[in-house]
């Protein structure tokens, strides 16, 4: 075993491919879950702190995604981002299937996911895109989406690849209809417009009459507008591809479908490639452990939590103490997978005294 991957298993701890339900929002219900307590769209939008976007796009082996489409998605991104050093799409080679069999689409974006190659250039904000078949491991997971907790990733599913479904997936990572002035915190009012929630009838019969129906409606519009001079929240950033949420006491590092607890004293020095790949060895762990169980317990693992002690020659594990300091801040955290990851830990510690 490499040296660095030793250092990462005897210091990171207590991490857990876990059943959590609830994780997207739905583009097929009428309203998808809000997020109140943060504001990442904010950091797309804005050309501060990030002056680049990086945009990196998976495949599943078997799906194709033309260029045009991609460019599609590129000039919408490029009309409301404000990202003066630009924005790069990065297409990675196709993912063998053999690679995510039987895993949650959620867990295999995690293993396609590679972040912005810095080398050495400054973090740019990031999106990951993963275009994909249903793995019929999805439980009725039929449409694009986007994650709730971690609105930085689109999940694009087949024969749902077009530019209007991708735009509009887009359009929930810019933050649109959080303004309920004309919705309904997840989609538009606005008939016509990319963002209302149902291709109905109006929608088919103004597709078949020729009508531009990938449009924003004005209202959508000058929410992007207003957005670009926004104040970003100082405690959010990116790290690589995750998501930072600084917390007093802790820190919040997601991925769609993983949340981190990482305590803040370590936060700074947090190596984002080396966390990625702790995750994904876990992933694999997992993977591995219930290939001969049950498609239930399988279809069980769709998310990642846990408490991360990034290693670093500054730090050292965390003492008992400290650790349930940081897990009964967290469990007061405003997001549900780690405020529920909290206090499960919390009661584990009880029941061991
Ligand atoms: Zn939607
Ligand atoms: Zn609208």
């Amino acid at each position: 075993m490499p040296l660095n991957a030793r250092i990462i298993k005897a210091l990171v701890y207590r991490i857990a491919v876990i059943l959590f339900i609830g994780a997207l929002s739905g583009c097929g219900s009428k309203s998808g879950q809000l997020l109140t307590y943060m504001r990442p769209e904010l950091l797309y939008l804005n050309p501060q702190p990030y002056s680049r976007l990086y945009v990196e796009v998976d495949t599943i082996e078997g799906f194709e995604v033309t260029d045009q489409l991609l460019n599609e998605l590129k000039s919408f991104l490029n009309k409301y981002c404000s990202k003066p050093d630009g924005i790069e799409i990065v297409k990675d080679k196709p993912v063998p299937i053999s690679e995510i069999e039987e895993l949650s689409i959620g867990l295999a974006s995690i293993l396609c996911t590679d972040g912005p190659g810095t080398g050495g250039i400054e973090q740019p904000a990031y999106l990951h895109v993963l275009f994909h078949k249903k793995t019929g491991l999805e439980g009725g997971e039929r449409t694009s989406r986007v994650s709730s907790f971690c609105p930085c990733g689109i999940f694009c599913t087949e024969g749902k690849a077009k530019a209007f479904a991708l735009k509009h997936e887009a359009g929930h990572v810019l933050g649109l209809c959080k303004n309920t002035a004309h919705g309904d915190s997840a989609h538009c009012r606005n008939r016509g417009c990319m963002m209302y929630a149902h291709r109905d009838l109006f929608w088919s019969l103004g597709s078949l009459a020729g009508l531009q129906m990938d449009k924003l409606c004005d209202d959508c519009q000058l929410d992007l507008e207003l957005g670009k001079s926004e104040l970003v929240e100082p405690n959010l950033l990116f790290k690589g591809p995750f998501l930072i949420r600084q917390e007093d006491g802790y820190s919040v590092a997601s991925l769609p479908f993983c949340d981190l607890i990482i305590p803040a004293s370590v936060e700074s020095v947090l190596d984002w490639n080396e966390a990625l790949s702790f995750i994904k060895e876990k992933i694999k762990e997992a993977q591995k452990a219930t290939l001969n169980k049950d498609r239930e317990s399988r279809k069980k693992m769709w998310y990642v939590t846990g408490l991360y002690n990034p290693n670093d020659t500054n730090t050292s594990p965390l003492s008992e103490i400290d650790e349930l300091a940081i897990l009964k801040r967290a469990a007061t955290d405003p997001s549900l997978p780690v405020k529920n990851y909290a206090m499960d830990k919390l009661k584990e510690f009880e029941q061991e005294q």
